[in-house]
């Protein structure tokens, strides 16, 4: 979900961006128009991440998958080990990506079942960087602070950026694609060191560089205008609310009224163990798989949609991102509540 103001905005400046006349998808990327566009959504990420200059703000037009492959190809030489934290799907696809490049160490693991974010990590002798996804969209979990590690940190931070505050300490490199939790599809936000950059492969083409991106200010070719503008604008509405600090108030309220429900319930059982709940993606099951479905359809008869758990892991999945509001908390925890009443 994105905020109501923010796709009002949107639709606006589809037709006329900032007054122009001309709307956003019309305008020149070069023109002073979409400039001021750029310069104020990396001012507001900027102002909600707390970054400063020793970090660039990239726009990257791609999602977050093709990081996977960039981060490794740059940062990782084939006689060199990076580590990695495999708590789920997400953090499984950067291994396999990473393993083309150079040496993967999996530092610690939650399979089979990735109930939880591990609590201790073996850290290989030298890591090049540490890799960790911060939320684990899929399975439900969420690292509660970032691993305490002796290289810099590389965070997928895709279904949890400015949900609370930004650990920028220790990290070297943090990605997110945007459609979770700032924006549409098919656009990444990159907030990276500029030291780091530096450090990276200066032989491959020129949009798998950060560092081309830092240069030319995410403007080497065309870039998502329509998504660096929604980007914005969400970031806008999130300093409106009270910036990251009341985001994550508002989303321990939210997550606490699901995971509650559910820790009292007998129908229905939560996927992630306490410690290791994610605030944005409350995954549970139902006692039998009829309970489930009979959950799903009523679901969708009350227009609470999405809630089938992903492919790969069944169950449900409730997607509470920033915009989503306490009252959509509140409806599903008395479905729920409904559903499993009706079945005993
Ligand atoms: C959704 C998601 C991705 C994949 O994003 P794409 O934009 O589809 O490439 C990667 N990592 C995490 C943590 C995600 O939630």
């Amino acid at each position: 979900m994105l905020p109501p103001e923010v796709l009002e905005r949107a639709q606006q400046a589809l037709v006329d961006l900032d007054g122009s006349g001309i709307g956003i998808l019309e305008h020149s990327h070069r023109g002073p128009e979409f400039m001021a566009v750029l310069e104020r959504t990396e001012a507001a990420v900027r102002e909600v991440g707390g970054i400063g200059d020793e970090y660039a703000v990239l726009f990257v037009t791609a999602g977050a998958t093709p990081h996977f492959a960039w981060i490794p190809q740059q940062f990782l030489a084939a006689d060199q080990t990076a580590d990695y934290c495999h708590t789920g799907v997400w953090s499984g696809k950067a291994i396999e990506e990473a393993r083309r490049y150079g040496t993967v160490h999996i530092a610690c693991s939650g399979a089979p079942d990735f109930t939880t974010t591990p609590t201790a990590c073996t850290w290989s002798a030298a890591p090049r960087y540490v890799h960790y996804t911060s939320n684990e969209t899929i399975y439900g979990t969420q690292w509660s602070a970032p691993p305490t590690a002796p290289a810099p940190l590389v965070c997928d931070a895709s279904s949890d950026i400015f949900s609370r505050p930004l650990p920028l300490a220790n990290h070297a490199l943090i990605y997110a694609g945007a459609q979770k939790n700032l924006g549409p599809s098919g656009i990444s936000l990159v907030i990276a060191r500029k030291d780091f950059v530096e450090t990276g492969r200066t032989d491959l083409p020129p949009l798998d560089q950060y560092r081309t991106y830092v240069a030319e200010r995410s403007l080497h070719n065309t870039p998502n205008t329509f998504g660096i503008f929604v980007i914005g604008e969400t970031c806008r509405w999130i300093l409106a609310q009270g910036g990251v600090t009341a985001m994550a108030t508002r989303n321990e309220a939210k997550a606490k009224v699901l995971y509650d429900f559910l820790d009292q319930s007998k129908a229905w059982k939560p996927h992630a163990a306490k410690g290791s709940r994610s605030l944005m993606n409350v995954t549970f099951r139902g006692a039998t798989k009829e309970l489930e479905a009979t959950f799903l359809k009523r679901a969708e008869e009350r227009g609470l949609s999405g809630l089938k758990g992903h492919r790969s892991v069944g169950g449900i999945r409730a997607s509470i991102y920033n915009a989503f509001p306490a009252s959509g908390v509140t409806t599903l925890v008395e479905l729920l509540d409904e559903v499993e009443r009706g079945s005993v």
